[in-house]
This record gives C-alpha cells, structure tokens and sequence, in this order.
C-alpha cells in the first residue's frame, strides 16, 4: 500500500507518518526529512537546501525531484507513506510518472485539515529530537525533562523554520498549493479528509488506522 499525507505545515503530517510506520511497519518517506539531513551536509547543495529552508521556501523541484525520486524508486515493493511530497501540482506529475514506472499506484491520500492559528502554535512550540527525530511541544506534549528527549535523552532543539515569522510565511505559501492537491487526489477518488483542529494526535491517529483498516 503507498500513501500520501497531505497538510499544511504543523498539520502533523510528521508526527502520524512515524506512528502509521511503527505500527503497520511501512517505509516513512519525509521530503522534509530527506532535505534537512542534505541540508546538514557540507555540500554546495546542501548550502542551497539549507538556505531555502531556512527562509521557508519550497526546495526548487530539480533538487527535491531527483532526491525524492531516487528514494520512491528505491522502495519500489514496498509498502510506504510518503510525508511532504508531492508539495503541488507539479510534483504530483512527476510522482504519478515514477509510480508508473515502478508498476506500483497510490492507494490513499490522508488530507490533515487543521486551522491556521492552531498550526501557528503548534509549529512555534515544536521541539525535535537532534539524535532520533521524536518530536515534542513545549505546552501539548513536552517531555519528561526539559529539552531532553524521553526515548534516547539527547537534546531537543527547534527547527530555524519553526519561528514565527517563518511559520507564518511556510503556511501562506503552502496554502494554494495544497487545495490543488487536495482536488487531485479527490478527483481520482483516494482523498480521505481527516478533520485536526482541537484534536489530540491520538484521536486522529484513530481516525486515520480506521481508514488504512477500512
Ligand atoms: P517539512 O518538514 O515537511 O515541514 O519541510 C521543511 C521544509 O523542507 C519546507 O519548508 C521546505 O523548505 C522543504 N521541503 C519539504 N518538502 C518539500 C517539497 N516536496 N518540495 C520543496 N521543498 C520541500
């Protein structure tokens, strides 16, 4: 099964991408991911990556579509849940090619709808994990100890993207893109929206293995 979750940023695409993972053991393929771990490379290419996110853009498409496209093809027979990408309509395009081209379709896609404000808090209070990614927030769910990650105990920082002003300028630039995604998907008939504002991960995580089990 191959499944796209689809959300604006702070929608928690992340966070239910690495459950869904866990617990139905599929591959978990962030864009978002695969670019910071580029972008922490002393590479020209990841200078680039890093300066785009950084400032809240989007990573131009002859860097995410190669990278992207190498990981997809990799995982081709494998069941995965693809977090990040496709970001518009574009990319879309160019991930319906790949699936051809490794015989394989996309099942579902998992639309997060959350409200602007509420992704605001949620992004500005966010906190990860530097050693394995678990992802925190300082008021909704912070750790045992301060700036430690539960699970390894390494430290917790925030992302440069998650302050304000760059969350602000990642949602409205996001927010176009992502109604025309949610009408592709749902115009071939695979879209499930999953309602998240004022919900608790856990309710929507029901709500989205309710779905995978339907
Ligand atoms: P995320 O972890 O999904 O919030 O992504 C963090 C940042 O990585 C975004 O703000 C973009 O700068 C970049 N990014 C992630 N996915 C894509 C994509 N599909 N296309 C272009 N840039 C992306």
């Amino acid at each position: 099964m191959n499944i796209i979750l689809l959300g604006l940023p702070g929608a928690g695409k992340g966070t239910h991408g690495i459950k869904l993972s866990e617990k139905y053991r599929m591959y978990h393929l962030s864009s978002g991911k695969v670019l910071r771990k580029v972008a922490r490379q002393n590479t020209s290419i990841g200078e680039v990556v890093k300066r785009y996110i950084n400032r809240g853009l989007l990573v131009p498409d002859e860097i995410i579509l190669k990278l992207m496209g190498a990981r997809i093809e990799k995982l081709a027979g494998k069941s995965k849940i693809i977090d990040g990408f496709p970001r518009d309509i574009r990319q879309a395009y160019f991930l319906d090619d790949i699936m051809e081209r490794i015989e394989e379709e996309i099942d579902l896609c998992i639309y997060l709808k959350v409200e602007f404000q509420e992704l605001v808090t949620r992004l500005t209070g966010r906190r990860v994990c530097r050693f394995d990614g678990s992802i925190y927030h300082v008021k909704y769910d912070p750790p045992q100890k301060e700036g430690v990650c539960d699970k390894c105990g390494a430290s917790l920082y925030q992302r440069d993207d998650d302050k304000e002003e760059i969350v602000k300028k990642r949602i409205k630039a996001s927010a176009g893109k992502i109604n025309k995604l949610k009408d592709y998907y749902e115009n071939r008939g695979i879209l499930k929206v999953i309602e998240g504002t004022k919900k608790s991960p856990d309710e929507v995580q029901i709500k989205i293995e309710n779905i995978i089990e339907s």
